[in-house]
């Protein structure tokens, strides 16, 4: 019997966030081992789903869950909640030796003093684990750089954004790990940085250049038979050493070829940098949008605030103009992440009247509190399993949540911080998505994987926040000169 042993260490750092991620973000989400681990993931689309998986149909490995953690992308993880993670991953790592090791990793995690935690980690296991063959899968946002390639044997990255390939790229991983494990190939990897820190609000992968980008890079591993080609657009927020795109290829036994190919779709990539740089409207413009819409609902979607990319569920800047506008018929505001609110509403409780203000609590600079007065429609437990394609049946945890109504604008307030990309979101607060008029959202691309099918028409906002569209915004220390854009 062949051992394998399994663990995840997942997180996307924005280094322009206010909110550090702290051990307590990490237990709101994921934070298990052994047969927990294994349990909470068994059923779910996501890459532990696919670890659980390969178990049951790979009868001759036997698998061993070591700590498996995921927080919410926010602003850089303390030093000790780093430590005892990797620590933990460590220990287990220990009960060895080991004929493959598999890692989950986003590969833009920031640690408070390290601006490259993937990179350290990955060092650290390596050290642990000797020679034995290491697979890690990869977010498509991940920050790499040439250093990894010679830590890993083999490693592939999420090919869709929105990220409905994360059980797949796993899969894909495992497969790979397991025929280098038994000697039928040995992958060797190459990596082209493509010189640029891209925004990530026209990176989705049905559409624009980030589309064709991905057929190019298919149709140079099928060319060539090689193991893997996977683009990565970097994550923009994350200042580090290492931001920046990236091409990484895995060829069998030709490190020369991986080299080219890697070359060659990275060039692809280069080519169409300048459509990745685009213009939004206001608020005040995407309400008039919205006003000339003819067909509904129509959602407004506020990306500088979206927790997938670091956002704190504070920022008024949508919120406000969509207050005052008085939305001309049911509308929703999902949301914001306040737990003194929640907790008001619940001591108002359903039906009860609250005054309160919205937003502007941990960054006024993003925009002031607005003040709401309304009525508790629902409180919730913000339990609830994804339905849509993103992560399906993954569990979500919101912490207590609130329905605030004031007129026709019903506003959601978690505890939590979780853009709200799945249907179980709106569910979980009794909200029919098609009978609104409006739906103002935190979130980005995501949002589209499950929604596009249902809203009509689709509005992205530019307003202020951590996770702002132009990156001008923010004073990079750690990116290389030559990516930022001035
Ligand atoms: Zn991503």
């Amino acid at each position: 019997m062949k051992r394998i042993a399994i663990a995840s260490f997942i997180h996307e750092g924005n280094s322009f966030s206010p909110v550090p991620t702290t051990t307590a973000e990490f237990r709101q989400q994921l934070w298990l081992s052994g047969c927990a681990a294994k349990e909470h993931a068994r059923g779910t689309r996501t890459e532990l789903g696919a670890a659980v998986d390969f178990l049951d149909t790979h009868r001759d490995w036997q698998g061993l869950f070591l700590t498996c953690a995921e927080a919410g992308p926010a602003g850089p993880i303390d030093d000790m909640t780093f430590a005892l993670i990797r620590d933990e991953i460590l220990d287990g790592l220990s009960r060895g030796p080991w004929d493959a090791v598999y890692l989950a990793l986003h590969g833009a995690m920031l640690s408070a003093s390290s601006p490259t935690a993937d990179l350290d980690l990955l060092r650290a296991v390596r050290r642990a684990i000797g020679r034995a063959p290491l697979g890690v899968s990869f977010d498509l946002h991940a920050n790499l750089g040439a250093a990894q390639i010679g830590l890993f044997d083999v490693a592939c990255g999420f090919k869709t954004h929105p990220h409905v390939d994360m059980y797949e790229t796993a899969a894909r991983t495992l497969e790979l790990l397991a025929r280098t494990a038994s000697g039928e190939i040995a992958p060797k990897g190459a990596l082209a940085k493509v010189p640029a820190i891209l925004p990530s609000m026209n990176m989705r992968t049905t559409d624009g250049p980030m589309a064709e980008i991905e057929a190019i890079a298919a149709e140079v591993e099928r060319r060539h038979g090689l193991l893997d080609v996977s683009v990565f657009g970097g994550f923009s927020y994350g200042d580090s050493p290492l931001a920046g795109a990236s091409v990484m290829v895995h060829a069998d036994g030709d490190a020369e070829l991986a080299q080219e190919a890697a070359h060659e779709v990275g060039a692809a990539m280069t080519a169409r940098l300048d459509r990745f740089y685009v213009a939004l409207p206001t608020p005040t413009a995407a309400l008039m949008q919205a006003a000339g819409a003819t067909a509904w609902p129509v959602a407004l979607i506020e990306s500088s605030d979206n927790p997938g990319s670091g956002g704190i569920g504070d920022t008024t800047g949508l919120f406000a103009a969509m207050h005052a506008a008085r939305p001309p018929g049911p509308a929703v505001f999902a949301f914001f992440a306040d737990p003194g609110v929640v907790g008001q509403a619940a001591a108002a409780g359903i039906g009860g009247r609250v005054a309160v203000t919205l937003g502007g609590r941990i960054a006024p600079e993003f925009g002031a509190p607005v003040a709401i007065s309304g009525t508790v429609d629902r409180l919730t437990d913000g339990r609830f399993r994804n339905s849509g394609p993103l992560a399906h049946g993954a569990h979500c945890n919101l912490g207590r949540t609130a329905l605030v109504r004031d007129g026709e604008l019903a506003i959601i307030v978690t505890a939590a911080c979780q853009s709200p990309n799945d249907p179980g979101f709106f569910t979980l607060h009794d909200i029919d998505v098609h009978r609104l008029r409006w739906l103002g959202v935190k979130a980005k691309n995501h949002f589209r994987a499950a929604f596009r099918p249902l809203i009509p028409t689709m509005i992205d906002v530019d307003t202020p926040g951590p996770a702002a569209l132009d990156l001008r915004h923010f004073r990079f220390r750690h990116a290389p000169m030559d990516f930022r854009r001035s």
